[in-house]
């Protein structure tokens, strides 16, 4: 630093000081979301929302300012971009990143989008409720047209998705994921097709029944303190989606959503949103309080979330393990399972409609479906108005079904209504990530496997720390996953996975 000149010294301390506010601008709503969505009375949203849009709109003014952009201009310039640190660096490059897209888009088309999608969220909920795409159709098709624009606007990398998909997973191309979602559907399919037709069905009538909330909450409690969740550093509440936001490293919190009639939903629910907790309370204390303090991509963040979800608390070494504890919470109720038979029942594959509510393997037939059809709309010029059609046709190919309603189609998810094109591949380049990062975990600590099946799950948690969490957004996706692994991202960990995993359950 002690080369940097005095006028670049100045510009640097007002950049910091100026991504610290941006960031304590998100801190904040990022309570007041919290707070919306875990039982703020309904009389008051109406002007907590208002108060949240004004802030939004103080926190864009901030990162698009012409100050903003002096700044960046001066740190930017190579002699002085050499003396930054490693922090300093980054922190110019995501700035900029944001500020070019941003200063990009005219102010005036960009309050009509807001005004536009905040309108279109209503709209679609409650054409979902009545099962009436028509009257969504004319929004979705203004959102399309507007993401056009910004498409035009922002420029075309490869192809005009490219430009949308980079926002969610930097570096990501069409290219590769058609590459890496292609090699997916070609043993994902085929394998979802052989466990339709196994004769071994697992038995899951001792799933079946209503299960005690409190019990539910305090095996929720157990399994999260096993993983090391910070309670000192978080809380966990309810909330109608199950959600995780880490507010600083110091406050991340989740929700979850407790079933009567379902005791793994909100488990599974809690160990999922951990596992993005783990991720934002175990981010390095230098990077606290600047945007770098987060995830580096949506797709890593999801990744550690379904590790642990999925690749951890859906293995039979858990259930070896905590299967004795969850008997303790429900007595009376799993005496007579074993672990096997309770590991079978938590995997079932079953083709179905609501992405939500899908498996671990056919979750990313849902995305790939999604994927399809966005490419379409914007590489293709497919017309909103033809996405029941199209999307019909894409589930009765993937899946083998076919949706008798819209509202069980093309309108169940909330993603387009608010112009969130780009962000679904996320989920299964999260799978992907996931699945690559804990094969890097076996070779690394080789214990790994005896160690869950003897509930000590620590040992997992801090080498993610050390080679994902505490790095927040200081390294790139890509950067990451070849640091960990050796190699870039790859969909064959994935497949062989669950094709082991499946293999076993359904007797293959
Ligand atoms: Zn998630």
């Amino acid at each position: 630093m002690n080369r940097t000149s005095g006028s670049a010294a100045q510009a640097l301390e007002k950049f910091r000081e100026l991504t610290r506010k941006i960031k304590q601008y998100e801190e904040i709503l990022g309570v007041a979301y919290w707070d919306m969505r875990t039982g703020a009375p309904r009389k008051g949203i109406e002007l907590r929302s208002e108060a949240m849009g004004a802030l939004s709109a103080d926190m864009f003014r901030l990162a698009t300012s012409d100050e903003m952009g002096e700044l960046l201009a001066t740190l930017a310039e190579a002699d002085v971009y050499r003396t930054l640190g490693e922090i300093d660096r980054r922190l110019v490059d995501e700035m900029k990143k944001d500020y070019d897209r941003n200063r990009k888009i005219p102010p005036e088309l960009y309050r009509e989008y807001v005004v536009l999608t905040s309108k279109a969220e209503s709209v679609w909920e409650e054409a979902k409720a009545n099962n009436d795409f028509a009257s969504f159709a004319p929004y979705l098709e203004q959102i399309v047209d507007y993401t056009r624009r910004f498409i035009e606007l922002w420029g075309v990398k490869d192809t005009p998705y490219d430009t949308l998909l980079d926002m969610y997973e930097p570096e990501m191309t069409v290219a590769e994921l058609d590459r890496l979602f292609g090699e997916l559907k070609a043993r994902l399919v085929p394998l979802a097709e052989a466990i339709a037709a196994s004769p071994h069905q697992p038995d899951t009538s001792f799933l079946q029944g209503t299960f005690d909330k409190e019990a539910q909450k305090q095996f929720s409690l157990h399994i999260l303190k096993e993983m090391g969740f910070d309670f000192a550093a978080g809380r966990l509440d309810e909330s109608v989606h199950p959600f995780a936001t880490g507010l600083n490293p110091g406050d991340v919190r989740i929700t979850t959503r407790y079933l009567p009639d379902d005791v793994v939903s909100a488990l599974f629910g809690t160990i999922h949103e951990c596992g993005h907790a783990l991720y934002e309370q175990n981010i390095a204390p230098e990077l606290a309080g600047t945007p770098l303090a987060t995830g580096t991509s949506m797709g890593i963040h999801e990744s550690q979330s379904r590790l642990w979800e999925n690749i951890v608390g859906r293995s039979l070494g858990f259930w070896q393990r905590y299967l004795p504890d969850l008997r303790r919470h429900f007595p009376g109720r799993f005496d007579e399972v074993t672990p096997e038979a309770f590991y079978r029942a938590i995997n079932v594959v079953q083709p179905s409609l609501i992405r939500i509510e899908a498996d671990e393997l056919t979750y990313n037939l849902h995305i790939m479906i999604r994927y399809e059809i966005e490419k379409m709309l914007f590489n293709e010029g497919l017309s909103p108005r033809d996405l029941p059609e199209v999307w019909n046709a894409k589930y009765k190919e993937m899946l083998g079904i076919t949706p008798q309603t819209d509202s069980e189609g093309v309108l169940q998810d909330v993603h387009w209504s608010g112009g969130s094109f780009g962000y679904f591949p996320s989920y299964s380049l999260g799978n992907m990530y996931a699945a690559q990062i804990m094969r890097a975990a076996r070779r690394a600590l080789p214990d790994l496997d005896a160690q869950i099946a003897a509930g000590q799950l620590l040992p997992l948690k801090e080498w993610l720390t050390e080679k994902v969490y505490r790095h927040g957004k200081l390294r790139q996706p890509a950067e990451l996953i070849r640091d960990i692994s050796g190699e870039p991202l790859q969909s064959g960990y994935l497949c062989d996975y669950l094709e082991e995993k499946y293999r076993d359950i359904y007797r293959l």
